[in-house]
């Protein structure tokens, strides 16, 4: 690793020397027609800015698209609140309508009760009126007779009041019954209200995603990237993303990667370019049967013709993490395989480690 890293500074150096007398040339030149130098990125190529391009409108959703997305996650909030109302309206609405089972049932027995000490009074007084009419008449008769009635009376009294308290009670439970069964209804009517709202607005979010089409577009456009840029690479296109050198073009899409992967806890890093020199260094380092001509899968490692390298593009990245070269059973791979599309990134399959644009 560090060997390759001191091969790799020398030849920055060297090409950083021949690129300042070589600029200064095409400066001269560019000044002399136009009065302006040349913008920086002139020397990506259109396929390889492009693509940066696709991929940054992929990876930046729109202010329209955020705003959206904050309002579902605030309608989310919402419609879980209102679930909890429905609950609440539920339990309400369960004991309201068990209060009025019982003030049905209380009411029902005052008014049979009633109505029993009703048919007593009149008996007690059917009683007098016959004790009263007999001859010889019995004064202790009448009186036990007057007394009864007397007592059925006070019953009667009792009973009035004992129902007309249950009856409204009963009205009062009725009442309340109703409150709570309006109030069921409002809350799965809030409800459904905001699932439709909610509904509504996801379809909106997905008709507004466009990162899909974009990694799509950037995916078709990859290989031509490559070519491209192996016509025209130049060390200087390189960057470094947390210690990884890579093209320039693929350099904001590979470090949102690298940041969403450790937010989600992976940590990767890795190598990314390397040299022509380097190239030909590791096919002999990893016993590739000659340097130009033996396929990659002959080698111990299998190792790309050079030339024939992304790496040599630094179009693509040899994955590690906890500083070891990435297996097919790692958590980074997973999350790669899961994620690395969004980026633009593919798997070369018979290589876990390897990571490029367009998975060779
Ligand atoms: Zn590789």
């Amino acid at each position: 690793m560090r060997q390759d890293h001191r091969a790799d500074q020398r030849i920055r150096t060297g090409a950083r020397r021949f690129l300042g007398a070589a600029c200064i040339a095409v400066l001269a030149a560019v000044l002399t027609t136009t009065g302006t130098a040349a913008p920086a990125s002139a020397a990506v190529p259109a396929a390889a800015q492009k693509w940066s391009s696709l991929m940054w409108h992929s990876l930046t959703p729109t202010p329209q698209y955020v705003a959206l997305r904050k309002k579902l996650a605030d309608q989310r909030s919402s419609l879980s609140t209102r679930s909890a109302r429905i609950t609440q309206a539920r339990a309400t609405h369960g004991a309201a309508q068990t209060s009025l089972t019982t003030a049905v049932a209380a009411d029902a027995a005052t008014r049979t009760s009633l109505a029993l000490a009703t048919e007593a009074l009149t008996t007690a007084r059917n009683k007098l009126t016959l004790v009263s009419r007999e001859r010889p008449r019995s004064g202790t008769a009448v009186t036990a007779a007057k007394n009864a009635v007397a007592a059925a009376a006070t019953t009667v009294t009792a009973r009035r009041a004992e129902a007309r308290t249950t009856a409204a009670a009963l009205k009062t439970a009725q009442a309340a019954s109703g409150a709570a069964t309006t109030g069921l209804d409002r809350a799965v009517e809030a409800w459904r209200t905001m699932y439709a709202a909610i509904k509504i607005n996801q379809q909106r979010l997905i008709a507004l995603d466009k990162s899909a089409q974009y990694a799509s577009q950037a995916a078709a456009l990859s290989r031509t990237v490559v070519t491209e840029v192996r016509a025209s690479f130049k060390v200087a296109d390189t960057t470094s993303v947390n210690g990884i050198t890579v093209h320039r073009s693929v350099a904001f899409s590979f470090r949102r990667m690298l940041a969403d992967a450790k937010a989600d806890g992976v940590v990767l890093s890795g190598g990314g370019f390397r040299t022509r020199q380097r190239q030909i260094e590791l096919r002999k380092i990893n016993g590739c049967p000659d340097v130009w001509t033996a396929p990659a899968s002959s080698c111990r490692v299998p190792t790309a013709i050079p030339g024939r390298s992304l790496h040599e593009l630094g179009l693509a990245v040899d994955v590690t993490a906890d500083g070891r070269t990435l297996g097919a059973d790692s958590p980074g791979f997973r999350w790669l395989a899961a994620n690395a599309a969004t980026y633009g990134f593919v798997n070369l399959p018979s290589e876990p480690w390897h990571w490029s644009i367009t998975g060779g």
